[in-house]
């Protein structure tokens, strides 16, 4: 079993060890040497990178004991390694925070924490109950505190007997020896990760996030030299932002919120114009070719549009968009059940889309031309409503006037000599 460097210094940047096998899987080497300060990936904690020789070791994981280097290149014999220490002390850092924020929140709520993961950019905490706002804030300075007071992060490898008497966090069923983490003040927890040695190296904790998840909270965690690429990132916006909008950085969010004021109030202005500007384009259409194009390549204009047709004609119909991108469009009616037709505008003009009898929308890849090529060969549907409503209303009347005119005159009259349009 290959002996843990890292177990008895968590600080070995570089070493030399012998080959002890060295396979070929798929392509990739995996490694395996007599000695090795690699960390292989566990307890939420990322696998080690660097070298072995001049062989890239591009992640480390455990296999029945034993310390797998995946490696891109073969090795062999007695060979020179070296950690990637930039990546490795940024995960002992977000380890290390790790351990004081969970510690803390747990002292404040007594939650647990339910799972921890540790991304290329980020760290994510799930705690079991839900969390203020005021609580948070109180778990990030209390960390924070820990780490200025800058105390020792110490191992402790209690005895089968002794563990009971220790009241520490993530107690799983462990075989062997349990490891204990020290923070004073702070957190005692199980975990077999690498820690940096004192609470200061870990830099900074910054809460970025909470969210609800599952019975609790989702916390994400910006840690160390994560925590100031985070800063840095949010410097550079905000000045950008402030000198886009000629406002302090301090006072960015209240300039964007009245600007988004200012656009919303011109937003309502421009709608105001688009629907005079459809009227318009409304008042030039017949009943025979109620369609109408529009540039704007907006399935929300389409809809508008041909809502607007159809209040004036059985049906309208709205092509937004243009020959190359294709067309969105919408296809109201009150009077039909506006799916056939949108059933035959989908095979003749290579479209899809679709919705309920009183309106259908949905996208054509075909040009203006072919659009307008169709609906000369489908004409509309006819105007039936409106010749109905006219027929409902003068019917009554017409009946009436026969029996006054039968009971004047003495004598029947045929109903389709005074309405001969009747069916
Ligand atoms: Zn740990």
């Amino acid at each position: 079993m290959t002996e843990r460097l890292y177990r008895e210094n968590q600080y070995i940047r570089e070493f030399t060890a012998r080959v002890i096998s060295c396979e070929n899987v798929k392509g990739r080497f995996e490694i395996i040497l007599d000695r090795s300060a690699f960390y292989p990936e566990g307890g939420g904690q990322p696998g080690d990178r660097g070298f072995i020789g001049a062989s890239k070791v591009l992640d480390t994981v455990e296999r029945e004991d034993e310390t797998i280097h995946i490696c891109d290149a073969p090795a062999q014999g007695e060979v020179n390694c070296a950690l990637d220490w930039d990546y490795r002390f940024l995960n002992m850092q977000q380890h290390t925070g790790e351990h004081i924020f969970s510690g803390i929140m747990h002292s404040l709520t007594g939650y647990d924490n339910v799972g921890f993961h540790m991304g290329e950019s980020e760290v994510t905490v799930d705690f079991n109950g839900p969390v203020s706002r005021e609580i948070l804030e109180k778990t990030e300075l209390e960390s924070n505190r820990i780490i200025w007071k800058n105390v020792p992060v110490t191992e402790i490898y209690p005895g089968a007997e002794e563990l009971g008497n220790y009241d520490y966090r993530s107690k799983k069923e462990i075989s062997g020896q349990v490891r204990l983490i020290k923070i004073e003040g702070a957190d005692l927890c199980a975990c077999c990760g690498t820690h940096t040695a004192f609470t200061g190296e870990a830099g900074l904790i910054k809460a970025t996030s909470m969210m609800n998840y599952k019975q609790g909270v989702r916390i994400t965690l910006k840690i160390g030299a994560r925590a100031l690429e985070d800063y840095r990132e949010k410097t550079e916006n905000a000045s950008l932002i402030s000198a886009s909008l000629c406002a302090k950085t301090g006072e960015i969010a209240a300039a964007v919120e009245k600007l988004k004021e200012k656009m919303s109030a011109e937003h309502l202005k421009y709608i105001e114009l688009k629907k005079k500007y459809f009227e318009l384009m409304c008042e030039k259409l017949t009943p025979e070719f109620p369609v109408l194009f529009d540039d704007s390549g907006s399935a929300d204009d389409a809809r508008i549009l041909a809502d607007m047709i159809a209040k004036k004609f059985p049906a309208g119909y709205a092509f937004s968009g243009n020959d190359e991108d294709g067309y969105k469009y919408a296809a109201v009616s009150s009077q039909t059940d506006i799916r056939e037709t949108g059933k035959k505008i989908n095979a003749a003009l290579n479209g899809r889309g679709g919705g309920k009898p009183e309106m259908i929308m949905g996208s054509v890849s075909a040009s203006r031309a072919q659009i307008e090529e169709f609906f000369r060969n489908n004409p509309p549907v006819r105007d039936t409503g409106r010749i109905r409503i006219i027929l409902y209303f003068i019917t009554p009347f017409a009946i009436l006037s026969l029996i006054i005119l039968s009971v004047t005159s003495n004598r029947a009259i045929e109903p389709c000599f005074v309405f001969p349009c009747l069916p």
